[in-house]
């Protein structure tokens, strides 16, 4: 089984935290379709015809292909690709591009899962993050999909934001859950160096939320989405039963994706390739993906960090099998201290992170990683 991913590099606008590739003109999104159809041909070997079984359109701002652009794309998934046994395919949306129109051009495509790029429901957080939409067309357009038949949705929310008090934070929380939407997924805003966001930091013009407020965050975050019926099953990942995201869990669980799209990522169980992230290179034919073979310690290190995040864990036999004695020995030293101050728990030979240990997940990945 593998997965897909289409990379959409258009967005109308730049959101102020955002380092993802994307453009806002789109001028060339014709060209652009025209080429991820052409390179889902020629690398229609890529996954030597394994059966494909997520699908995900990501970006950017999938949102902004309409019915043509849809119809071309699955044309050429569907005369290069094994789709019979695909479970599920996501769209990310942006809400303020979700109308009625729009809606039912979806419903002539295969897609059962919506994820929308939500951010907040407070009104003053979206127009400082320079997101299109605001607070009541995020609400609206949940229930217009949820009206349209569409079930699975996932929203995404960030915390730590400037001037984002706990308040605010558990105001969103309470719309999040009011909405019946069965997956959530929320990050802490990172401050990446090529952003416009960075600098307003850097100029002094905005500050970061503080280490313990960022935690009580988190903490809100978990026990308020437990509480409502989520299962916290990876780091920033929450959902219903049965409602995991399937082309997401693959990634941490190792599975062959092919990524198609400037800048997208692929990965066949043995090297990570990815295409340049330049758009007029790739629409006239440039995607000679750039290759990286993984060592068996990159290998390991990337075990480390896909199983650690997912409450399923890291299974030691599967450390031993794959990545032979020494690692195995060097990961149940680096484990070791965690177990005993019970941030790891460890049964039936596979370790996962404790409750008490999300709040430090990063050091303990760090320390079981091989340097
Ligand atoms: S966050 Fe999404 S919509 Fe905003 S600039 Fe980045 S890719 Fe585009």
């Amino acid at each position: 089984m593998a997965g897909i991913y289409i990379h959409v590099p258009f967005c109308k606008k730049r959101c102020l935290y955002c380092d993802f590739f994307s453009n806002i003109n789109m001028n060339k999104k014709s060209y652009y379709v025209e080429a991820v159809c052409r390179e889902l041909l020629k690398r229609k070997n890529y996954l030597k015809k394994d059966k494909i079984k997520t699908i995900y359109f990501g970006g950017g701002t999938p949102s902004q292909l309409d019915e043509s652009d849809f119809n071309a794309i699955f044309d050429a998934i569907y005369s290069n690709y094994d789709i019979t046994e695909v479970k599920e395919i996501t769209l990310e949306a942006n809400p303020d591009d979700i109308n009625n129109d729009y809606i039912n051009i979806l419903k002539k495509f295969p897609f059962n899962r919506v994820s929308l790029g939500i951010q907040s429901f407070d009104d003053e957080d979206l127009k400082f993050l320079n997101r299109r939409h605001d607070a009541a067309k995020a609400v609206t357009t949940v229930e217009s999909l949820q009206k349209a038949g569409f079930d699975n949705i996932s929203i995404d929310l960030m915390y730590g934001l400037p001037g984002q008090t706990k308040e605010k934070w558990q105001k969103n929380l309470d719309i999040a859950t009011s909405l019946n939407v069965p997956h959530v997924s929320s990050y802490h805003l990172i401050y990446e160096e090529s952003t416009a966001m960075y600098k307003l930091l850097k100029q002094g013009k905005i500050s970061q939320v503080d280490e313990d407020t960022s935690l009580e965050m988190f903490r809100m975050l978990i026990s308020h989405l437990k509480a409502n019926g989520f299962i916290h099953y990876e780091i920033s990942n929450f959902a219903k039963d049965g409602y995991f995201s399937m082309h997401n869990s693959s990634y941490w669980k190792g599975v062959k994706y092919i990524g198609i799209g400037p800048s997208a990522h692929s990965y066949d169980g043995n090297t990570r390739s990815w295409n340049p992230s330049d758009m007029d290179s790739y629409i006239s034919g440039n995607y000679t993906q750039e290759t990286e073979e993984l060592s068996n310690e990159e290998k390991y290190n990337d075990y480390i960090l896909t199983s650690m995040r997912t409450m399923w864990g890291l299974d030691l036999n599967e450390v031993k099998d794959r990545f032979g004695n020494v690692m195995y020995e060097y990961c149940i030293k680096q484990a070791k201290p965690y177990i005993e101050r019970m941030l790891i728990s460890d049964k039936d030979n596979r370790l996962t992170i404790t409750p008490e240990g999300i709040f430090i997940s990063d050091s303990i990945m760090s320390d079981m990683m091989y340097v």
